[in-house]
């Protein structure tokens, strides 16, 4: 591992001072949540020197609020708290079984679902889920902060929207509707402990007759970022979620990829496999809004 200095902010204001001023002194810095993506690419990869800057230390960032409209997870949360956390389990069932895959029980009793999202990798297992449940990602700077939809936050493999001086301080998420509900699968060659070779997070939401009032699918793995399909959403949108309208859904996913081929799968291969993959997570979350 690379030369590295480390600090521990107290407070927000604290937390952008020390980001202002590497910014300005054009020295490198760098946000800790986990460090499960950090800390392995610090010894293998990039060896770099750098100003580490641990946001475990705030209050902000340790929030986790289920709020009458609005959920709030912070960027210092990890998976097994969020795991332990009975209210969000039952409303954000998808997102909490997308950061239950990340590695092992020991990985997520450090990673975060912020972390993942800040890692953006194409095949970050929450992101999508993050999507599907209209995430939205609370952002601090000098400026008084501001605030971008998870579909806008990923801009390329390994690259997002924060600039100098900024980092994330949690996600807000509406509050489900009644009948609502998420889910999220991926497929990976082995069992466990593996990269995606394709996921897909959906929420619906049903009107009391069964109908699909509401929905959102979001692939990963199939394209430089995790993609909002908003064409899928429309094939389930006023449909009981029937098997075509499934299907319909599951195609859509299959052109809005643009996969590549590598040792995990060919793009054909990952082209079908997301289209199952959205058709199940949509028959999961049906079955969860309705309670079954
Ligand atoms: C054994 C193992 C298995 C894994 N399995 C999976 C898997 O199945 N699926 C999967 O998606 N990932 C997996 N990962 C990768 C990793 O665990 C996840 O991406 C995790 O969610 C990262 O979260 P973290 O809090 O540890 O992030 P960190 O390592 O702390 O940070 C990751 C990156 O985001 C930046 N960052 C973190 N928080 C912020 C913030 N608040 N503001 C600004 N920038 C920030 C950091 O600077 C760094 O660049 C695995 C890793 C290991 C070691």
């Amino acid at each position: 591992m690379g030369a590295y200095a480390y600090v521990a902010p107290q407070s927000v204001d604290e937390a952008l001072s020390v980001l202002g001023e590497q910014a300005s002194s054009g020295t490198r810095a760098q946000v800790l949540a986990g460090g499960t993506d950090l800390l392995v690419q610090m010894r293998s990869i990039d060896r770099g020197a750098r100003t580490i800057i641990d946001i475990k230390k705030l209050a902000e960032t340790n929030r986790l609020d289920v709020g009458a409209d609005e959920i709030y997870i912070g960027a210092a949360v990890c998976s097994a708290l969020m795991n332990e956390h009975e209210a969000l389990k039952a409303l954000l069932p998808g997102l909490m079984e997308a950061g239950d895959l990340i590695g092992s029980t020991q990985i997520q009793g450090r990673a975060t679902i912020c972390g993942n999202l800040c890692n953006s990798s194409p095949a970050g297992d929450s992101i999508p889920a993050q999507i599907a449940v209209r995430a939205v990602v609370d952002i601090a700077n000098a400026s008084g902060g501001r605030q971008l939809p998870v579909e806008e936050f990923v801009t390329g493999v390994g690259t997002n929207a924060l600039e100098d001086g900024e980092f994330v301080l949690g996600l807000k998420i509406p509050r489900p509707a009644e009948n609502s509900s998420d889910a999220y699968l991926r497929f990976i060659p082995r069992t466990e402990m593996d990269i995606a070779v394709a996921g897909c997070g959906v929420s619906v939401t049903l009107a009391e007759d069964g109908t699909c009032s509401a929905a959102r699918v979001a692939i990963g793995a199939v394209a430089p970022t995790a993609l909002l399909v908003p064409a899928a959403a429309e094939a389930l949108i006023g449909s009981k979620l029937d098997d075509a309208a499934l299907q319909a859904a599951g195609e859509a996913c299959s052109t809005a990829s643009s996969p590549i081929t590598d040792k995990r799968g060919t793009a054909e291969y990952r082209r079908k496999v997301v289209a199952v993959l959205c058709r199940r997570a949509a028959a999961i979350a049906k079955q969860r809004a309705t309670g079954a």
